[in-house]
């Protein structure tokens, strides 16, 4: 058996990053530790096996580093949200507040088909604007969020709040 993830030890903080009065979570330690990397994709995929997901959502771009590895593991497809102009093709776009800053985020617009159920990837649930937006950004193409899947969740935003009545998974809260 596996031994249990120490990801508190591998995620280090970053302060005035990038910008004064925001402590960024580094996950790259933990990313380039076999074992911990490897325990850490289980532990996201967990409790969606099983569950039909059909594809699997990062968003830009450390969601990425992510989503691919889970959904390799769920034998589900990955689908790119990206920042806004980086998509060859016709796209869908979704606005939200970062932590710091305000963007958007696209997705193919044919990305999402009709009913297909979508597990939604990040490293970070903070103000929940990002995750919000990405799952304004499935429905809206015609896919179905079956749920969302968190490295680290900065509980003191309450990003779960803007998630009412979804399914949220996160591995390490702060
Ligand atoms: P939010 O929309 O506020 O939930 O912010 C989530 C997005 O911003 C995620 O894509 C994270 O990668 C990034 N992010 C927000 N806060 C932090 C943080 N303290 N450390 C690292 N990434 C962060």
């Amino acid at each position: 058996m596996r031994p249990p993830l120490d990801a508190r030890s591998l995620i280090t903080d970053v302060p005035d990053f990038p910008k004064k009065g925001i402590v960024f979570k580094d996950i790259t330690p933990l990313l380039a530790d076999a074992a911990a990397f490897a325990a850490a994709i289980d532990e996201l995929a967990q409790p969606f096996v099983g569950k039909g997901i059909d594809l699997v959502a990062g968003i830009e771009s450390r969601g990425f580093l992510l989503a691919t590895p889970v959904a390799y593991r769920l034998g589900a497809g990955v689908v790119p949200i990206r920042k806004k102009g980086k998509l060859p093709r016709k796209t869908r776009s979704a606005s939200y507040a970062l932590e710091y800053g305000q963007d958007s985020i696209e997705a193919h617009a044919d990305a999402f088909p009709a009913g297909s159920r979508v597990l939604i990837v990040d490293d970070v649930l903070a103000t929940g604007g990002t995750a919000k937006a990405a799952c304004e950004l499935v429905e809206g193409i015609g896919g179905r969020v079956a749920g969302l899947s968190f490295l680290i969740e900065l509980g003191f935003l309450k990003g779960r709040e803007k998630l009412p009545r979804r399914p949220v998974h996160s591995l390490v809260e702060y």
